[in-house]
């Protein structure tokens, strides 16, 4: 996931709250006209960015409604590279009409007459020269022959805190082979266009403009669209294909259905032999972004898990900050399961790899609690031991016929996958309904603000988890922990219904 551009979100939020308009003027009916016919009611802005794949520049003309708002942004650090910028008012039947400079003040372009009448706003921004500067994934970056940014960092916009209602709509041109990839959700009114809130707008998935190889495949009944990257690479396109096909339909299995209707997963070539590097990013959308190294092979394919942990960032809302526990812990804890669900690495691996990590999840001296002990071991398998606990208690107290993934279908059902951003109590109520029990929320209570130790010899040893230690062969002084299983424990059953699923009901995925 995305911590910096939580960031960048946090001082967004924190600026803007300051001049934060009163009530919502998204349906006042005497507001933007042009736009309106452009797009539709709910619409305040209609971009069209043009791609210079030689200055690396992005021309943007805009469309903003009457009310748009007086003040338009970009991600915070990437205003920089806004360039001749201007503005006036949209006299639609006089496109030559003067535009002024556009005012900047800090973080905000000003644009008053935007306030009060429909207006145009035309700039360029320098996007490659802003990727080389900027350098972060999570803003712009230049990979290879591409660049990468998504749309918040260059399409300049209002934006009012929570305003999930106000849209706008963007296209973009490109020319020179090139084209642009994105995991924002394609406008399901006009061809060729993205749609997008102004409130997702500020967490929009990884884009990219460049000379990419693409498909899209359906996943049962989704659309994931595959993007590859020029460089160099061992493996071929197809291989790479069915690598994010398949990944993408164990995670199918698991969830009964791919998390979002549509989502990009893009693969840009890296140095060395190994895959991983993965990331992802979603509002109104979603992009997983992984690094394939130039040598790596099959079998480094085969072994990755880092795309099945991203792909399941997909399937659980994105939360605030103080939550990331529940986002790093929940793709910790059920990627493991996926993989051995779909027949990828067998029970004794995915368990181990558990019982070796779980460790690193226990509260140590000073520890407050997952919600507010952000270190690397909390965030990732204090969280995922979290998860553990709740799907043992769901499965002990529905007597098998319930697990956690019954929980984050229901989440799922709900629309709660990583595309809209949710309080975690409501992500969780959502869990608790399909479930029928109140499970994920009274462990939240018991483990979000106290350390809530866990006995994990025990619980290993209640799930029929053997573990032995041997010296390593390849790492001298290290050791390597093994796992067997005792199959005479008393949650037996419920460690091979957490390991299969239910037979006939969530069962392995058909391949
Ligand atoms: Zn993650």
């Amino acid at each position: 996931m995305r911590l910096a551009a939580l960031v960048v979100l946090v001082h967004l939020l924190a600026f803007v709250s300051a001049c934060a308009r009163p009530g919502s003027s998204a349906r006042d009916p005497s507001r933007g006209e042009s736009v309106a016919q452009l797009a539709g009611p709910d619409f305040v802005g209609d971009y069209t960015a043009r791609w210079d794949v030689v200055s690396g520049d992005v021309f943007v003309e805009a469309r903003l409604a009457r009310g748009a708002g007086a003040a338009l942004f970009v991600d915070l650090g990437a205003e920089r590279w806004v360039r001749d910028a201007v503005v006036g008012v949209d006299h639609r039947d006089d496109p030559s009409a003067p535009l002024r400079p556009l005012a900047h003040d800090g973080r905000a372009f000003i644009a008053p007459e935007c306030a009060k009448a429909p207006c145009r706003v035309r700039y360029r921004y320098a996007l490659r020269e802003a990727a080389r500067s900027i350098d972060d994934v999570d803003v712009a970056s230049e990979e290879g022959e591409t660049v990468e940014a998504p749309p918040s960092t260059w399409l300049l916009a209002p934006f009012f805190e929570g305003d999930t209602t106000s849209k706008i709509r963007f296209r973009v041109e490109t020319s020179d082979g090139s084209r642009f990839v994105t995991g924002v959700y394609p406008s399901s009114a006009a061809r060729d266009a993205w749609d997008i809130s102004l409130d997702d707008l500020r967490s929009s998935p990884y884009s990219a403009f460049g000379t990419f190889r693409s498909r899209v495949v359906d996943v049962n009944g989704a659309r994931l669209a595959i993007a590859i990257a020029p460089g160099k690479l061992a493996i071929k396109d197809d291989e790479l294909v069915a690598w994010a096909e398949t990944r993408a339909r164990a995670v199918a299995g698991y969830f009964g259905r791919f998390p979002l209707p549509y989502s990009l997963v893009l693969f840009v070539p890296s140095r060395g032999g190994w895959v991983g590097g993965g990331r992802t990013l979603a509002g109104g959308g979603g992009t997983v972004l992984m690094r394939v190294g130039e040598r790596a092979t099959t079998a480094a394919l085969a072994d990755d898990w880092v795309l099945v942990h991203e792909l399941i960032h997909l399937a659980f809302p994105s939360v605030s900050r103080s939550f990331a526990w529940a986002e790093e812990g929940l793709a910790t804890y059920v990627e493991p399961f996926v993989r051995a669900r779909a027949g990828f690495i067998d029970a004794e691996r995915a368990w181990s790899g558990l019982v070796r990590g779980l460790p690193n999840g226990l509260p140590a001296a000073g520890d407050r609690g997952l919600d507010q002990t952000p270190t690397w071991g909390r965030t990732y398998w204090g969280g995922a031991l979290f998860f553990l606990l709740a799907d043992v208690e769901i499965r002990k107290r529905t007597d098998g016929r319930l697990g956690l993934e019954d929980a984050l279908r229901g989440i799922l059902a709900e629309g709660g996958n990583n595309a809209v951003r949710w309080d975690l109590d409501r992500v969780f109520a959502a869990g608790d309904r399909a479930t029928g029990l109140n499970v994920l929320r009274e462990l939240h209570e018991r483990m979000g603000s106290e350390p809530s130790p866990v006995d994990l010899g025990a619980l290993f040893g209640t799930l029929g988890l053997v573990t032995s230690s041997s010296a390593s062969t390849g790492r001298p002084g290290r050791h390597v922990i093994t796992v067997r299983f005792e199959e005479a424990a008393p949650l037996a059953d419920v460690r091979r219904a957490i390991t299969l699923g239910r037979p006939g009901i969530v069962g392995t995925i058909e391949r």
